[in-house]
């Protein structure tokens, strides 16, 4: 009796040893694979312009769901709000569902607050870093009333200009409208309607330090948000400016970066986009983001090399001019058009106007002196 009542008190504990392994295995990997599988697509159509904010350097990324929800990533150069406005226009785009600044940078704020102060915002996102040397300063706040009177002024870019003063611009737009503000966490998943989702990445803690940067490499970059957008079977990668650490520290992480399109890091900066990342993000699609007269030698021809190693269809915005991406979210059915053709080679890279491998610290932004003039027409005389 007292065996045979051993006896089943053994094989119920080797069953409810197995039903918690069961449900540990599935908590453990059924469910993030569940969480982490898109939603079949809408049928709907899902637009990415990759807008042409050159000819300095600069990102600015309009996302236009199959719900019709808006998201504009960065918001770059300073002076490129018409650019941006027009575009909003010209997408029949009446409000922000989303405003994701990547990293305090001018090239990528530097025409925030003239586009917000014209634009509906709902969610504010960024990773919550301000650049080296801000201390937050009370400001008053008008009423909406009066914001509403205030004229778009199309803004030369201001030698003089710090990223300061671009930073201080977008705080104080951003706690005037009244949106909604987030900070950018890894895991963070927005549902943007119709079967599309964007998921934040990165930055993750403990954040990138000034002294952990190589050579040319700057902690604001290397802590940029990264996202990745879904729809159906389509999938973009948003890696702002990211650095190689960033990228490195990506891969030993548990992320699923595959993707079929990707926004090439840092203009095409030599210190981002390295071999093992690319073999991780598999892209069939690589569009750098850049300007005609960027001074830093993006993108690099080093970068150029590897992507046509990875055997990528490429697309540049300072060749090309705006790249628009459309997908109704079925597996290969992406179409991608630019505003104009490439009148050069799309392989041939771009060299800096000073060479920056050598010391500590990365080209910032008002480095160098203006822009070089367009070559002049020969006259025909
Ligand atoms: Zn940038």
């Amino acid at each position: 009796m007292g065996r045979a009542t051993k006896g089943c008190g053994c094989a119920a504990a080797i069953l409810v040893v197995l039903l918690v392994a069961a449900g540990y295995a599935g908590w453990k990997y059924v469910l993030p694979w569940w969480k982490t599988k898109p939603p079949p697509p809408s049928g709907g159509e899902l637009q990415v312009h990759i807008l042409d904010v050159g000819p300095g350097n600069g990102d600015s990324i309009l996302i236009i769901s199959p719900a019709g929800k808006a998201v504009l990533v960065d918001a770059g150069d300073a002076g490129k709000g018409k650019v941006i406005l027009d575009a909003l226009k010209r997408y029949n785009v009446q409000q922000l569902d989303y405003f994701i600044a990547t990293h305090p940078h001018p090239d990528h704020l530097g025409a925030a607050d003239e586009v917000l102060r014209l634009t509906k915002v709902l969610n504010v996102i960024d990773n919550g870093l301000a650049p080296a040397g801000w201390e937050p300063t009370p400001t008053p706040t008008p009423s909406a009333k009066v914001l509403k009177n205030i004229k778009p002024v199309a803004k030369k870019p201001d030698k003089k200009a710090s990223v300061i003063k671009f930073y201080e611009e977008y705080r104080e737009v951003i706690s005037q409208g009244g949106a909604h503000y987030e900070k950018a966490e890894p895991g963070k998943k927005f549902d943007l309607g119709g079967g599309a989702f964007l998921t934040i990445l990165a930055p993750s803690q403990p954040f990138f330090t000034r002294e952990q940067m190589k050579a040319g490499g700057n902690e604001p970059n290397s802590n940029s948000i990264v996202a990745r957008l879904d729809y159906g079977d389509f999938s973009m990668l948003l890696p702002a400016d990211a650095e190689q650490q960033t990228e490195q520290r990506m891969l030993t992480k548990d992320l699923n970066l595959q993707t079929d399109v990707l926004k090439v890091s840092h203009h095409g900066s030599k210190y981002a986009t390295a071999a093992d990342f690319l073999e991780r993000v598999k892209p069939a699609v690589a569009i750098v983001s850049c300007g005609e007269w960027n001074r830093y030698g993006h993108p690099a021809q080093a970068v150029l090399d590897r992507l046509k190693a990875a055997g990528v269809k490429l697309y540049r915005t300072d060749l090309q001019g705006e790249i628009t991406i459309t997908t109704r979210g079925k597996e290969g059915d992406y179409k991608i058009a630019t505003a104009k053709e490439a009148k050069t080679d799309l392989w041939e890279g771009r060299l800096a106007q000073k060479d920056d491998s050598s010391r500590a610290g990365f080209i910032a932004y008002g480095d160098f002196g203006p822009p070089p003039k367009p070559p002049k027409q020969k006259s025909t005389k």
